[in-house]
């Protein structure tokens, strides 16, 4: 068995590297989730929330994985037999038309090539040829963690605008929050689904819906069958500070520390130094001669970034030598790109020293699998780090 030492670089795109601060803020004694103590906890987290969604709407806090928030997001709002517009963006969205085909909704399933965001204009002729509305819902992957590609919800709420189509827009942000700009009032989304081992620095256990008034409106008239992920009851109760059933009372103590120093860098700086890692993420990808997943312009996703293994050579091989030989996990492709992409992380806790460590990793894995590439990418990843603001130097 080999041994590592120091830190293991866990560079996949969620579950993200959890800050010390935030393990330390978990490492409490359980409470009494229905006690005093505990409902000083809870207002902060669905208020923490709130700004992180950017919302004055209701943020539901679920124990639960991403995979559970989805389904919430479907059965509050849909019943069987509605019709629902969904975008095959990647392998995320294949598998929130999933859970929609179980629940037998009959979804129109824009196909797309798993390189570039939603099809906007397909979207739009979709909506404009729906002219009895019987589209309930449009629902998107706003970071589409399978490839690295953004849909940008706001263009989706422009054209359900400018058709004047009723239909919700749903917004997968599980990747998205925390890392990448979002704003769930001002782009008129209905209902935004997030996780918790993403951009907010978790571990995972908590799944998010913030919901718009109308989408509450539509889930008080839907009579379809729900108890669990039922938004009402939790609305009502949380008012008390308190959940319906045990909430995952030491996830809650992190969120509070995390979303506190998501706050103190300042939403603005979180994002740009996602962007930043990104830029220089594909700086590095372009002088190895590799190729992103990604093909859209303005699409990269700030997040993570999807690179595609030149032919013949197996991406999960090459993560594998990584792992080995220099203790660092890199995502794996999923479903139809597996083997032919592996996945860098650049989301959540992380710097400007992770992100070169990172690179260097690959580089050198690059050589160690044998993957045909040039030498220095690395180098030009630097360049763009070395392209931020300096602190002043003091005069000698
Ligand atoms: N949607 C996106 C964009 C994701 O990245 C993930 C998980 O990686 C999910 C949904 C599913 O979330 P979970 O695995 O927490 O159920």
């Amino acid at each position: 068995m080999t041994v590592h030492t120091g830190r293991h670089f866990l560079q996949i795109p969620g579950p993200t590297n959890v800050p010390d601060r935030v393990l330390r803020a978990m490492d409490m004694p359980t409470m009494d989730h229905r006690g005093p103590e505990f409902a000083e906890v809870g207002h902060a987290v669905l208020a923490a929330m709130q700004r992180v969604f950017r919302t004055k709407q209701p943020v539901i806090i679920y124990p639960s994985s991403g995979t559970g928030a989805w389904e919430a997001a479907l059965v509050n709002t849909l019943q069987p037999g509605d019709k629902v517009l969904m975008a095959e963006t990647g392998q995320f969205a294949v598998l929130w038309h999933g859970i929609a085909d179980k629940f037998k909704l009959d979804v129109d399933f824009i196909p797309g090539d798993w390189r570039h965001g939603a099809e906007l204009e397909q979207i739009e002729a979709r909506l404009l040829a729906d002219k009895a509305h019987k589209i309930k819902a449009v629902c998107v992957v706003h970071n589409e963690t399978s490839t690295g590609c953004v849909t940008h919800p706001q263009d989706v709420r422009k054209i359900l605008d400018r058709v004047n189509h009723p239909a919700l827009l749903m917004v997968d942000t599980i990747s998205g929050l925390g890392s990448l700009e979002y704003e769930h009032d001002a782009w008129g989304i209905d209902v935004s689904v997030a996780g918790s081992q993403k951009g907010l620095m978790l571990p995972p256990g908590l799944g998010f819906n913030a919901i718009s008034e109308k989408a509450l409106a539509v889930a008080k008239a839907n009579p379809a069958m729900r108890s669990y992920w039922d938004w009402q009851e939790v609305i009502a109760i949380n008012k008390a500070g308190t959940w319906p059933y045990t909430p995952a009372t030491n996830l809650l103590f992190g969120l509070r520390e995390a979303v506190k120093m998501l706050e103190e860098e300042g939403l603005e700086n979180v994002f740009a130094r996602h962007k930043r890692h990104s830029a220089a993420t594909r700086a590095a990808i372009r002088v190895w001669g590799l190729e992103t997943q990604c093909q859209e312009q303005g699409a990269h996703s700030p997040a993570l970034t999807g690179v595609v293994m030149p032919e013949g050579h197996d991406a999960d091989n090459f993560r594998k030598v990584v792992l080995e030989n220099f203790d660092m996990s890199l995502g794996t492709g999923l479903n139809k790109i597996k083997g032919k992409v592996f996945r860098i992380g650049h989301i959540g806790h992380f710097n400007d020293l992770m992100m070169m460590g990172t690179l260097s990793g690959v580089e050198m894995g690059l050589d160690l699998a044998k993957v045909p590439h040039r030498g220095g990418g690395v180098l030009a990843a630097m360049e763009v780090l070395k392209g931020r603001d300096v602190v002043a130097m003091p005069k000698a």
